[in-house]
């Protein structure tokens, strides 16, 4: 049997990938994207998009709606929804970029907007982007807030939902280093999920058609990072926004921008999280001939891949291994890692951005820590060693 995806022509994606330079919007870069960052790029739009204030944050920063095409098929996206999560924005200004010039891809652009209505929300959580944390100024998650809407920002979200009435949403999030998969454990660069609408997790026809995407995405990513897509849990959230999104009619795709080796400030991730936003609106219009089934090839996460694993620690003689994650802080306007320590009993199964093996003597694990601290992990000029 044979299984036809329609995925976007392969020499069109290592187009997307050789020129990426092109599509790139170089002024927002980095971990740290506040909306005084996008605004400025946002107001220069309005040649092609249609631009909207659609309310406030808490704390009155904007909060906009960007439209783009003409199209019968109605896509929505947002970004920043968990403030500390910028690569979906990021992702979301290249395919902005890539929309105003297409360069000799203007077949595909003009095919988009024939096809599809386009509207983004680019920063739903404004508040969190400025204080770089997960929660709005409410202290609200606003992705466990779909049921109650108690932030003015969910209530945004659901007014543009209702609307718009989109058939498919992209929900653009990002996930932390510590997921992996497959056996070797290599960084999950991207992940997937197709949320369940309830506990047992049924695969009703709006889920099959919301996994037909995300298998269309794997196809046309999983050379490009192979071993580096995963598939996140569908366990039933009854407060999440995909869950009920999902569950409401509203085809919703999840998408989880990970961590590339050695790539913290996760712009090459960003490249593949553009190209994945550019597949998955294809993916929207073109004749359904895929598989929903596909998806479930797609490895689901593992937690088994770490920053630093130090292997030759010695604290009074006695051999050590230690497991390190980084905390990501905002402090003086800089993103700064804290380093998290873990002893680890057995290391053989898991993987890190690096493995340190030379020896290190120390009189203490305090003395260890201090030592740790003292690299000081800037995210501005990270390197790990
Ligand atoms: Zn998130």
């Amino acid at each position: 049997m044979i299984v036809y995806i329609c995925n976007v022509k392969s020499s069109t994606i290592k187009y997307l990938v050789k020129n990426y330079t092109d599509y790139k919007q170089e002024i927002i870069t980095g971990r740290y994207i506040t909306l005084a960052n996008i605004e400025p790029i946002i107001k220069k739009l309005s040649d092609l998009f249609t631009i909207k204030k659609i309310g406030f944050s808490l704390k009155k920063q904007s909060i906009y709606k960007i439209t783009i095409g003409n199209g019968k098929n109605k896509i929505l996206f947002w970004s920043q929804m968990h403030g500390n999560e910028s690569t979906g924005t990021k992702a979301i200004f290249d395919l902005f970029k890539f929309l105003h010039n297409p360069k000799k891809l203007k077949k595909l652009r003009d095919e988009i907007l024939e096809n599809c209505t386009l509207v983004f929300i680019p920063m739903l959580n404004p508040d969190g982007a400025k204080k770089f944390t997960r929660l709005n100024a409410q202290k609200i998650d606003l992705n466990r807030d779909a049921v109650a809407l108690e932030a003015v920002e969910s209530v945004l979200l659901n007014r543009v939902l209702y609307d718009f009435k989109p058939q498919y949403c992209f929900n653009l999030h990002d996930q932390r280093t510590i997921f992996s998969i497959g056996e070797d454990n290599k960084p999950a660069t991207l992940s997937f999920l197709a949320p369940s609408i309830d506990k047992a997790r049924t695969v009703t026809k709006g889920r099959k058609e919301t996994m037909r995407i995300i298998a269309g995405i794997n196809d046309d990513l999983k050379y490009l990072i192979p071993n580096q897509i995963g598939r996140y849990t569908d366990e039933f959230y009854p407060t999440a926004t995909g869950d009920n999104f999902q569950k409401s009619g509203f085809n919703t795709v999840l998408i989880e921008a990970g961590h590339y080796k050695d790539d913290y400030q996760r712009e090459i991730t960003r490249k593949y999280n553009f190209i994945a936003l550019i597949s998955g609106i294809h993916q929207v219009y073109v004749i359904k001939k895929s598989t929903y089934k596909a998806y479930f090839k797609i490895p689901e996460n593992k937690k088994n891949y770490l920053d630093l694993i130090y292997t030759n620690i010695f604290i009074n003689d006695e051999k050590k291994a230690f497991g390190i994650y980084l905390k990501e802080q905002l402090v003086k306007n800089k993103i700064i890692a804290t380093p998290i320590i873990k002893e680890l009993k057995n290391y053989s199964y898991l993987n890190a951005n690096k493995i340190v093996r030379v020896k290190h003597i120390f009189n203490s694990i305090t003395e260890f820590e201090s030592f740790l601290l003292e690299k000081k992990y800037f995210f501005d000029d990270f390197t790990l060693s």
